[in-house]
């Protein structure tokens, strides 16, 4: 029960890597949501009275898998599939990687083809990935699910922030995401790691997927651990648009990532530039404190999302919403 008297909703996290992990302690001491479902490549685990985040890290940090922990884990070959059977949630965050480019439209097919009804947040990072999903718009609204996508830093905390900031304008002229990422080792955000490399020059998705992990090591050791990034093809760009803020090439992000240092190498900030009524150019600059992780700016607004679109699926509200076109709403 959360303080309110209300049932706590039931949510389940798929991938359980670096943000996965991190998503379990943030919902730890959350009252209003309870987490009972996680799957990973190797298994699932689901507990309709609550899973301890502690012990489920413990498994998959010794063994690879939280399908080893006695006595709810579970083995599979399939495990979203086979966990989509089993739990109960009302929603789940999609922390999964996103390798192939199309494997997360793969997924929200899987929900709506498997008659189960509830809410999906994702933090689909590429313009290309989101178009499948607004593409998947009716199968998923005829399925009963409400999909949102785009909900991590950025896309997401950073994308919301700029459809606010728009307010005071009459145009905009320019959104400048800028992000810095400091983790202490790559291999804790391995998919994270893999999909901005496939942002660099002489890269793409597939050549980055195949990249063995002693590959990515030796490209790290070749830049020092930094990879720097500019002109990225980020969904903020596509959700922007689609909430009638600007075109889409007004829009741009770049950042620094430091895999070996969880100092970040500069603050993550939104510049948005417009021109007020009364003819004045002005920028409205939003800038995350530099404490906060990149797993503290990624599963806090996917969990504010998830009750959201909670809310409006109990109203009867389905298909696919971005994190521009939807507040969140804080998880006590
Ligand atoms: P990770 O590599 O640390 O973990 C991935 C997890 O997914 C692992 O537990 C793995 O076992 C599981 N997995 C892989 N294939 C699976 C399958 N077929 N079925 C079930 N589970 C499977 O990943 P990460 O670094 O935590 O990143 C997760 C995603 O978050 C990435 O796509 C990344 O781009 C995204 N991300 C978004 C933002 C944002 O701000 N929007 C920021 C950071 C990361």
């Amino acid at each position: 029960m959360s303080e309110l008297g209300n049932p706590a909703m039931k949510v389940g996290i798929l991938g359980f890597g670096g943000l996965g992990q991190a998503a379990a302690r943030v919902l730890a001491p959350r009252q209003e949501m309870s987490w009972v479902a996680a799957a990973d490549q190797k298994g699932y685990i689901y507990d309709p009275a609550g899973l301890d985040a502690d012990r489920c890290i413990a498994v998959y940090r010794d063994r690879g898998s939280v399908g080893y922990l006695e006595p709810q884990g579970h083995l599979s070959q399939d495990s979203i599939q086979d966990l989509i059977e089993r739990s109960n949630a009302e929603g789940y965050f999609l922390a999964l990687p996103n390798l192939p480019n199309t494997f997360m439209a793969d997924v929200a097919r899987k929900f709506a083809r498997s008659g189960w009804r509830g809410v999906l947040v994702d933090a689909l990072k590429r313009t290309s990935a989101m178009e499948q999903m607004l593409a998947l718009k009716d199968e998923l609204q005829a399925a009963g699910i409400t999909y949102m996508t785009g909900c991590g830093a950025t896309p997401g905390l950073l994308t919301a922030a700029a459809a606010i900031a728009a307010q005071s304008y009459a145009e905009i002229h320019s959104v400048k995401i800028t992000f810095g990422v400091g983790i202490a080792n790559w291999e804790a955000y391995r998919a994270t790691i893999r999909e901005d490399i496939a942002h660099m020059p002489g890269y793409d998705v597939e050549r980055a997927r195949a990249m063995s992990d002693a590959e990515v090591e030796a490209l790290l050791d070749k830049t020092n651990g930094i990879l720097a990034l500019e002109n990225m093809e980020h969904a903020d760009d596509l959700m922007l648009e689609l909430a009638g803020i600007c075109s889409r090439d007004r829009v741009t992000v770049g950042g620094v990532v430091d895999t070996r240092n969880p100092k970040k190498p500069l603050s993550t900030n939104v510049q948005v530039t417009g021109r007020t009524f009364e003819g004045k150019t002005s920028t409205h600059t939003f800038t995350l404190g530099d404490e906060t992780s990149m797993a503290a700016n990624v599963c806090g607004p996917a969990f504010g999302y998830l009750k959201a679109g909670i809310s409006l699926h109990r109203r009867g509200m389905y298909g696919v919403l971005t994190a521009a076109e939807v507040m969140p709403q804080f998880v006590r």
